[in-house]
């Protein structure tokens, strides 16, 4: 009886220890996805163009492309586009 309840015991432990262990890669892998994330975040933030008008610096998604130029707004890619 006494071999029984040990046994039960050490497999107690076991299955503890594992949820530990899982947990903690679980963990390690959301942080290392995160990280990813944030970086690709950056790196599209950072990516700077200049207006074919007047030749203001802005980041990428914040400026309108068209056919390979980018510009800084509306206004002038229409001016862009008349002149
Ligand atoms: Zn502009």
């Amino acid at each position: 009886m006494r071999a029984i309840f040990l046994f039960l015991i050490v497999i107690i432990v076991f299955l503890l220890i594992m949820t530990i262990i899982r947990g903690r890669q679980e963990r390690k892998f959301a942080k290392e996805q995160q990280e990813q994330q944030e970086k690709n975040r950056k790196d599209t933030a950072q990516k700077m163009i200049s207006c074919e008008v007047c030749h203001a610096y802005l980041p990428e998604k914040d400026a309108i492309c068209r056919d390979g130029k980018c510009f800084c707004g509306e206004e002038h890619l229409r001016q862009y586009e008349n002149g």
